[in-house]
């Protein structure tokens, strides 16, 4: 008879590998299989002529020695594996008024923010106020709960909740920008206060929580380029016994009255396990990989179908032959043109951070922007010369924006590759490659359980928590893992 595994891990993203570490650490027989040949899902990187670039992830927070994921890595043994860099300072706006460092420490980026913008103090002061209150509230509920992120729906309906937590109740759906916009009108503060937060339209709750992340400089970025963080994990899943196969392409979940007993491949092999974890694109796995049976719930595929994605990005990655550090830059900054297609652009530069990414004296330059309605077209056609000029264009506008904050830039670049939506589908097959699952928008912010409705099967990484993210990645990883240990191993 055939092998049958503990457990199968559709996907090597985070979730996914996280959740194979914690497996095999505790002596379960686990295989994970990834699509693409190299681990990480968002989170890798690929080379181009010794410059080193960096998929889609610019900053990871909690990696400091009080941070989930150093103690989720600490807890792996791993920890030392991985050098982290804080990036301080974590945030430059820029706009055609002027260029906006904000400082590290909370009492340095409110005193920062009232001396550039003095006539707008009381509200500079206010909306800190909020932002105060709230994360205090938000600290306080994770000691409470390290899982309160992924059960604060649960715990918000609860009588008592409002009582014990006023302000999160009171800010959880208000959307930030229109706390910002009510307490401010000059233009250039509104864009600071929002920007923290990158997504449109977060909760005030989320977009303090932002701010909390972005004045302790919560940012850090990991020597050698962020596939090294992915490289670990696969690396030590492997020392513990586990299993991956690359290049290869869950079809089916295969189920038995209503329960999982394995996977199917693209070639039509069969795998079989005691359970599985999906850590593949939700709407993938339910919609793709059973044949709409397996008794999920109508009113789950539903939500499945309705729920809005996250924002997908464009990208350029750059190789440049100039001294970047000559110039006024910073790791990562945000650009709002005067007028144009885009409201504002992300420049980060991780070569400030970790020199070694590129070739002696020269520099990896990344520019990003959110994806516009022009990308949803090119899903599914089959225009090759049409879908390449149209990247190239859109890559094109956002160098000359790229330019106009690093002078010089357009002249020096030796190496230029670009990613589009459909790229990052291609990586990752994330839904219309949607950067982190759901939409954190103020009025959605939803997410999956983690146990589906399928017995046996388990879900991990950013369909299962809002806001989506890499810390999100790891924690659930990690409670994916312990599901699978209490509910099912421990049976056996
Ligand atoms: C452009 C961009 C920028 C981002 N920037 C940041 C940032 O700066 N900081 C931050 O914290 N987060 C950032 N994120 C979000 C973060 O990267 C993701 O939320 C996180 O990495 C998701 O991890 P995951 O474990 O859910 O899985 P994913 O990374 O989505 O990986 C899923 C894996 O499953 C594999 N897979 C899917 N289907 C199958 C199948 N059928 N068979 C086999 N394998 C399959 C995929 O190939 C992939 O490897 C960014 C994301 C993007 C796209």
């Amino acid at each position: 008879m055939s092998k049958i595994y503990d457990t199968i891990i559709i996907g090597s993203g985070i979730g996914g590998l996280t959740a194979g570490n914690f497996l095999a650490k505790d002596g379960c027989s686990t295989l994970i299989i990834e699509q693409h040949t190299r681990p990480g899902g968002c989170l890798s990187s690929f080379e181009r002529k010794g410059f080193n670039f960096d998929a889609a992830v610019h900053w990871i927070s909690q990696c400091g020695e009080d941070g989930v994921i150093y103690k989720i890595l600490q807890e792996l043994g791993i920890e030392k594996k991985i050098e982290f860099v804080q990036i301080n300072p974590l945030m430059e706006v820029i706009t055609s008024n002027g260029r906006y460092t904000i400082p590290k420490g909370r009492q340095e980026a409110i005193a920062y923010l009232k001396d550039t913008f003095s006539k707008e103090a009381g509200g500079i002061e206010r909306f800190f106020d909020i932002q105060g209150r709230i994360t205090n509230e938000m600290y306080r509920l994770f000691k409470t709960d390290p899982d309160s992120m992924n059960t604060l729906a649960r715990f918000f309906f609860n009588a008592a909740f409002p009582l014990r937590f006023p302000n999160i109740a009171r800010y959880y759906r208000k959307k930030g920008a229109d706390i910002v916009d009510s307490l401010t009108n000059e233009e250039d503060l509104r864009r600071i206060l929002k920007i923290a937060a990158i997504f449109p339209n977060v909760s005030m709750m989320m977009l303090s929580w932002f701010w909390n992340v972005i004045y302790n400089a919560d940012g850090y970025y990991p020597k050698g380029g962020m596939q090294k963080v992915s490289d670990a994990l696969s690396e030590n899943f492997k020392r513990l016994n586990g299993e991956i196969m690359y290049g290869k392409r869950v079809a089916k979940v295969i189920t038995e009255k209503n329960q999982a007993k394995g996977v199917m491949l693209s070639d039509n092999t069969i795998i079989n396990a005691k359970t599985v974890i999906s850590n593949a694109d939700a709407r993938q796995t339910f919609f793709g990989m059973f044949n709409g049976d397996a008794g999920v719930p109508q009113k789950y595929l539903d939500n499945l179908k309705t729920w809005r994605l996250s924002e997908s990005f464009f990208y350029v990655y750059l190789g440049v032959d100039m001294d970047l550090r000559k110039l006024s830059v910073n790791p990562i900054m945000w650009y709002f043109p005067e007028k144009g297609r885009h409201d504002f652009i992300g420049i980060g530069i991780p070569t400030l951070s970790d020199k070694g990414l590129a070739p002696e004296g020269k520099h990896v330059v990344i520019i990003g922007a959110f994806a516009d309605d022009s990308a949803r077209p090119w899903f599914g056609k089959e225009d090759r010369e049409g879908y390449k000029k149209w990247k190239d264009t859109t890559a094109d506008s956002l160098i000359n924006l790229a330019d106009e904050v690093i002078h010089g830039l357009k002249k020096n670049i030796v190496v230029k590759e670009t990613a589009s939506p459909l790229t990052f589908h291609r990586y990752t097959l994330n839904s219309m490659g949607a950067s982190s699952g759901w939409s954190m928008d103020a009025n959605e912010q939803n997410k999956l359980q983690q146990r589906s409705p399928v017995k046996n099967l388990f879900l991990a990484g950013h369909w299962t928590f809002n806001p989506g993210g890499i810390p999100s990645a790891f924690m659930t990883g990690r409670k994916a893992a312990e599901l699978v240990k209490r509910e099912i191993i421990k049976k056996w």
